[in-house]
């Protein structure tokens, strides 16, 4: 006969918790948030037990016993455990395939070998050290006054850090830090970052400013041993400063009193598959929960947060100026490309802007979201473009790796020698990306050091922070670079910032299209000018006249945003309006439509509103076909409810069709 019942939840797709026996009479009595080794179904895994019962449904014939406690590991708190459940609750997934992955695969193995020397190194490490900052530069009045308002927060406080680029929010944080850190020998902080790259700099930063302190890092490039001693740092309380990417936002953080959410409008705090969670969302209910303050901090707020300040359930704080005595915003111009003619995608006025750079010993960036040497090679005589056989979309000419790239497949080819149709030899590139910016510019500025940043220059192991670190050196002339130079990092020497084709986001169907396209002008362009000296931003574009493009000249985040709240509420969209997206895909079109159309009528309700299924923009991926149905209503009780009841007759629909339910999706 069992002693008691653990109920245990197991990291599967099935929608369930599992009771398994616990026999034994002696010993520290399981305790529920601890890990427990389990056979499941022909294999051993590790779960979380989230209930200890008395009484199981399972007959005592069926009923397996558990092999093993974590018991040297303490269990994770209830409140973690609520957030978990919070999260599986929100996003519709069960709660072991929310949970588990929020804890180190090493703790998640059949073998205590990893955990047990982990937990002997943790135990000779020093104590946690002095909280005492060291090197703190007197703040201006505007920073002094935030880092003031989030240190001396008490309770549930959502702040949002509206601050211009360069103005100093780092330091604001860091100070808001110590203050807290100060209070309460064992606070914890968490801070986010929204992408891997900009880790190192912020976490030098906090290292510098707390040295007697231990930190810990949860990102996605750690070892396996990393990220576990980094996890039970956190979980233990030792780490009281934690920096990580969103996957951070389900670290166990015992004594957790201050979460910092750093460019919160950055759309890579949505994971965008599996459990497709906002972090920034997580953390903020984590943050209301738990009774403590949060901080959001943006150039550019997201339209969410900003609609939160405006009626006040955020309170916002203003960094007007930059920081750095002298520094002032970059002046921002229009580059007319229907006038100045661009030549190999320069136009006269950009040529001019970096030549004088390059006199004066100054480094430029340009900035292009386009990878790859030209998205697209032609046959003019036939009219063949390079089509990839898998997707509905093109292979990326990649001249340096002499490769044919589909983006969104991975598939590979040769570059053809001829036109597979036709048989001439004469293949075009249609439109530039990076490399063939790298190139044209190497042949123009042979003397300049000119290197180029994007996902295909980085894919070693930490060849992206060798190339940010050469920047940085002052090492580099003209950086030319995708989003992943755009965001957060502090060039010093760089006065200038070119932005060479953004005109294509301007007519996107996507909703969000705009905002995202803002704020990454805002960002980039934020990028020059941080050191004091003096800069500029040119944008190339043949369409001079947007609007978007005058509130990026006059730095007017302020009006632009209003306006969209203002379009945004007049077409019934988010914020004012919460979506879920039901993703459905197979290999013929029909099939997924068909299902969709299925789930669209299977339960009738007044208070939400189903649309009909429509194929998603890039319908074929990888020889599959995909479709779509949004779901919305203008209250988020009313769809949750919906979507739990849908879920389930979806669930025993058991169709072969493969779908996932999104819920807030960012893309539709
Ligand atoms: P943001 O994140 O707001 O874009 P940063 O935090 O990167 O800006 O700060 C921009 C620059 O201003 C950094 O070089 C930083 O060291 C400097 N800085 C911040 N606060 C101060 C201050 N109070 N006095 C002098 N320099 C400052
Ligand atoms: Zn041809
Ligand atoms: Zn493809």
């Amino acid at each position: 006969m069992a002693h008691c019942i653990l109920r245990i939840a197991i990291d599967t797709p099935l929608n369930s918790l599992f009771d398994y026996g616990w026999p034994h009479e002696e010993g520290v009595p399981p305790a529920v948030g601890q890990l427990a080794l389990v056979n499941f179904g022909r294999r051993e895994v590790v779960g979380l037990i989230v209930e200890i019962a008395q009484e199981t449904e399972v007959p005592a014939d069926k009923l397996k016993n558990a092999i093993a406690v974590r018991s040297q590991l303490s269990p994770l708190s209830p409140q973690w455990l609520a957030l978990a459940g919070f999260a599986a609750d929100y996003y519709q997934r069960p709660l072991g395939e929310v949970a588990l992955p929020g804890v180190p695969k090493n703790l998640r193995v059949s073998t205590t070998v990893a955990l047990d020397r982990a937990l002997k190194k943790m135990a000779k490490l020093p104590p946690p050290g002095d909280p005492a900052p060291v090197g703190m530069p007197p703040l201006n009045d505007e920073q002094g006054e935030a880092a003031d308002a989030i240190g001396g927060a008490q309770g549930f406080t959502p702040l949002l850090l509206y601050g211009v680029t360069g103005s100093g929010k780092t330091e604001v944080y860091l100070q808001a830090c110590a203050q807290v850190l100060a209070r309460d020998p064992q606070a914890q902080i968490l801070i986010l970052v929204p992408e891997i790259n900009l880790t190192p700099q912020l976490e030098g930063n906090i290292r510098a400013r707390f040295p007697g302190l231990m930190l810990a890092t949860l990102h996605s490039s750690l070892s396996e041993g990393e990220r576990m001693l980094h996890w039970l740092a956190a979980h233990q309380g030792q780490a009281r400063i934690v920096l990580g990417t969103r996957l951070a936002i389900l670290a166990s953080l015992p004594h957790l009193q201050l979460i910092v959410i750093d460019e919160e409008h950055d759309p890579s705090y949505k994971q965008q598959e599996g459990l497709r969670y906002s972090a920034r969302d997580l953390a903020v209910w984590r943050a209301r929960q738990l009774g403590i303050p949060i901080v959001l901090g943006s150039a550019t707020p997201s339209l969410e947060s900003w609609h939160h300040a405006f009626t006040g359930r955020y309170r916002k704080l203003e960094l007007r100026e930059r920081a750095v005595r002298d520094a002032v915003l970059p002046s921002v111009r229009l580059l007319d490309m229907e006038r100045d003619k661009p030549k190999d995608g320069l136009t006269g006025g950009l040529l001019a802007a970096l030549r004088l750079r390059l006199e004066r010993g100054e480094q430029s960036l340009l900035f292009l979201n386009r990878r790859g040497y030209a998205p697209v090679i032609t046959c003019e005589a036939c009219g063949w473009i390079s089509n990839c056989t898998r997707c509905t979309s093109f292979m990326v000419l990649h001249k340096p790796e002499h490769r044919l790239r589909c983006h969104h497949c991975s598939l590979e080819l040769r570059i053809p020698r001829h036109c597979p149709t036709c048989g001439n030899v004469d293949l075009q590139p249609l439109g530039r990306g990076t490399q063939r910016f790298e190139e044209g510019l190497s042949a123009m500025f042979p003397d300049a050091r000119i290197l180029r940043i994007d996902a295909d220059s980085t894919r070693k192991k930490g060849s992206a922070q060798e190339a940010f670190d050469t920047v940085h050196r002052g090492e580099v002339d003209i950086l030319i670079g995708t989003q992943m130079v755009a965001k957060g990092h502090d060039f010093k020497k760089l006065t200038l910032v070119g932005i060479l084709n953004p005109d294509t986001a301007l007519f996107s169907q996507d909703y969000r299209a705009s905002e995202r396209l803002f704020a990454q002008l805002m960002q980039v362009a934020g990028r020059a000018g941080r050191a004091g000296l003096a800069s500029e931003v040119l944008i190339q574009t043949r369409y001079a006249q947007h609007p978007l493009y005058a509130a990026v000249v006059r730095h007017d985040y302020d009006r632009f945003a209003m306006n969209l709240l203002e379009e945004r509420h007049q077409a019934a969209l988010p914020p004012y309006m919460y979506q879920a997206l039901l993703r459905a895909e197979a290999p013929e079109l029909a099939t997924a439509i068909a299902f969709l159309e299925e789930a669209r009528d299977m339960l009738p309700t007044d208070v939400v509103t189903i649309n009909d299924p429509i194929p998603m923009t890039m319908t074929r991926v990888y020889n599959v076909d995909r479709a779509q149905l949004l779901v919305e209503s203008p209250s988020r009780p009313a769809l949750q409810a919906f979507l739990k009841e849908w879920l389930s007759l979806l669930r025993a629909l058991k169709s072969r069709v493969r779908w996932s339910l999104e819920v807030d999706p960012l893309d539709i």
